[in-house]
């Protein structure tokens, strides 16, 4: 078992033309994303509609706001984490009136030479103007800063949210391409969790905050080389990602609701995203056979724990032809998870969520490549157990922060 998410595998090692960690040059590529999208239909959310935020103002009840603000930071590990993805809030653009070190301009000492923090710098980069070349440079730049999967698409105007979630104001964006960073939440906790213990939070904010450091890193980059650039992380969005996620090649839209699911994380990955102008070349959608493979596996629904999940067919939802999903039980059953700290048994339980071997990697390329073995792939994956916790191996503490104090749960499987 190759324990390093983000060991290279060997293919890339012999081929140094290969750039990304996964082969990503044997998906299927094609001119549109597997999921229909009637643009005239979609229309640019307002972030405040989101589950989260509105659990936050009271939608849900007294108790769901309550239980809203202590969710992650109620398990000490996840805790750490988002205080991290926090501090990174402000940093996704070029401060405004400040010097260098983030530092107010006034205090900027006058000696002071190199560039001031976050600018865009005044004269654009040489050999920035290829875009084939700054497309290959950007990702190896972002594989550089520790991403395990990186693609590239013109930003739709569709996935521009139409207000920001923090103070409801307009956003006006007009970035021409849009960077999508990939972060795994690891497999070998993923072996290991139910799903909704007390780690699947630190899952989902390893991932939230690390991908959101390397899109604060790789936007201030850009800056620096005289093109505009912001980052969009979980702390501060102001574009959906799903839809880059699509475009950039990086999977296709699954069972799970608004979920992009990659051929190699399946869906145990955070994305975080920089939008920009510099000249890039763009990477076409994937087809790997997933809308099939959605169709007849139905295992996220089955094992949901709060039935947000339909198994139904497919409808057409605000201009995207998906798999509706419950979001305001989706979203009560992660802030309100008594035996654990959030939820993410779908993302556990699905095929797809497997390690990056030569095993897994032949049994993913027969799911991609022969329809008719899907249905054995499913029956397979149960037979072989996965989708169970193995606690055997369970390394973190269960803990729970109760009125300032640290307790072991009730639901706690130490040992
Ligand atoms: Fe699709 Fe099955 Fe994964 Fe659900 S569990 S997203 S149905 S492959």
């Amino acid at each position: 078992m190759i324990r390093n998410p983000r060991l290279r595998n060997r293919e890339q090692a012999n081929n140094r033309h290969l750039i990304d960690p996964y082969p990503v040059h044997t998906l299927k590529r094609v001119d549109q994303p597997t999921t229909r999208i009637n643009e005239a239909e979609v229309f640019r959310q307002h972030e405040q509609t989101s589950g989260f935020y509105r659990a936050g103002r009271g939608d849900f009840g007294e108790h769901m706001q309550q239980e809203y603000r202590r969710f992650v930071p109620k398990y000490p590990l996840s805790g750490a984490m988002v205080s991290m993805a926090g501090a990174l809030a402000d940093l996704v653009d070029e401060p405004v009136g400040m010097g260098a070190a983030g530092m107010p301009d006034s205090a900027v000492p006058k000696n002071m030479s190199w560039a001031p923090m976050g600018q865009v710098a005044e004269k654009k980069a040489p050999f920035t103007d290829n875009p084939e070349k700054m497309a290959r440079h950007i990702k190896e730049t972002a594989y550089f800063l520790r991403a395990d999967l990186v693609g590239i698409c013109e930003l739709p105007v569709y996935a521009i949210y139409s207000h920001q979630k923090q103070d409801g104001k307009p956003i006006h964006l007009n970035h021409k391409y849009a960077i999508a960073i990939l972060i795994d939440q690891d497999w070998h906790t993923s072996r290991q969790t139910s799903g909704n213990d007390w780690i699947s939070n630190s899952m989902s904010f390893l991932a939230y905050s690390t991908s959101g450091f390397i899109a604060c890193m790789l936007a201030d980059y850009i800056r620096r080389l005289g093109y505009p650039a912001r980052a969009h992380h979980a702390m501060n969005y102001q574009v959906a990602v799903p839809p880059i996620l699509l475009w950039a090649g990086l999977g296709e839209m699954c069972r799970i609701g608004d979920i992009v699911l990659n051929p190699f994380l399946g869906p145990r990955f955070k994305a975080a995203i920089v939008t920009t102008d510099l000249p890039l070349a763009i990477d076409k959608p994937i087809d790997f056979g997933l809308q099939d493979f959605c169709a007849k596996c139905k295992k996220c629904a089955t094992e949901c724990p709060s039935g947000s999940i339909s198994d139904k067919d497919k409808v057409m939802y605000h201009g995207y032809e998906k798999w509706p999903v419950d979001v305001d039980k989706c979203t009560k059953m992660r802030i309100g998870n008594k035996q654990g700290s959030g939820c993410g048994v779908c993302i556990k339980v699905c095929p797809w969520n497997k390690p990056n071997t030569l095993f897994h990697r032949s049994i993913s390329w027969t799911m991609r490549k022969l329809p008719f073995a899907r249905r054995f792939g499913v029956w397979g994956d149960d037979l072989l157990g996965y989708g169970k916790p193995d606690y055997n191996h369970k390394w973190w503490l269960d803990l729970e922060t109760i009125n300032g104090d640290l307790q072991v749960p009730n639901s706690s499987k130490n040992r």
